[in-house]
């Protein structure tokens, strides 16, 4: 990847639009790939608040690729790619691969979030709403927290409450949190010409020191 010293928010979305997403998405493990200027909006933010750059990151959930190779592009360390779909790993690969991205600044873990272990900088994630299987938002949410003091996450904006109330019982505190509208373009919609439009929001939480 060409690391350009005065990489901008514009430039990150425009590099993250690029990237292949889900050819046949699982809705069962929705698979809703983030919008680029999604994206790079909350990873500008983290990385601003000096998250990303020279830190090891987790992306839990990782689907095609786009949070972690975001986090690459902002100039982190090293990312571990944790994703369960093998079909989503292929496409992550040819990401990873078309942007001529080092395999010294990442690894592969084809897995369930719920068997990784480790300690990390930072967790980036979009993971599952918990609309098709209760309780995935929950799980991800627990297990980000138990491998960094830091996390950058997106939830349906309607489990705001929700999401900061487990921030609260898992001692961390919201330090970023942006409402967005969030298109699912080409996923499940099939039958339907319109881009459906969810409300997402995307937080920054980090361990009370
Ligand atoms: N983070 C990506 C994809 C978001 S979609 C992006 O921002 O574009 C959520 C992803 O979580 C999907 O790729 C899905 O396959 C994956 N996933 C769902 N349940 C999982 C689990 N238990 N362990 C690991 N990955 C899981």
């Amino acid at each position: 990847m060409t690391k350009t010293l005065n990489i901008s928010k514009k430039s990150l979305s425009i590099l993250l639009s690029k990237l292949r997403v889900f050819k046949s998405p699982k809705a069962n493990l929705e698979q809703y790939p983030t919008d680029s200027n999604v994206a790079a909006d909350a990873l500008w933010a983290a990385f601003n608040i000096g998250l990303i750059k020279g830190k090891k990151i987790i992306d839990l959930g990782a689907g095609t690729g786009c949070l972690g190779i975001g986090c690459i592009a902002l100039y982190a360390k090293k990312i571990d790619f944790v994703e369960i779909d093998e079909n989503a790993i292929e496409l992550l690969k040819i990401n990873l691969d078309e942007h001529q991205i080092s395999q010294k600044s990442y690894n592969i873990f084809v897995s369930d979030v719920k068997a990784i272990e480790g300690s990390y900088d930072l967790v980036v994630m979009n993971p599952p709403f918990g609309t098709k299987q209760k309780g995935t938002d929950t799980t991800f949410l627990e297990k980000a927290f138990s491998l960094s003091n830091h996390v950058l996450t997106f939830h349906k904006t309607n489990t705001s409450k929700y999401i900061e109330k487990i921030t609260e019982k898992n001692d961390f505190k919201v330090i970023f949190r942006k409402d967005y509208k969030f298109p699912l373009k080409n996923t499940m919609q099939t039958h339907k010409r319109k881009i459906q439009r969810i409300n997402v929001t995307g937080w920054i939480l980090t361990k009370n020191s």
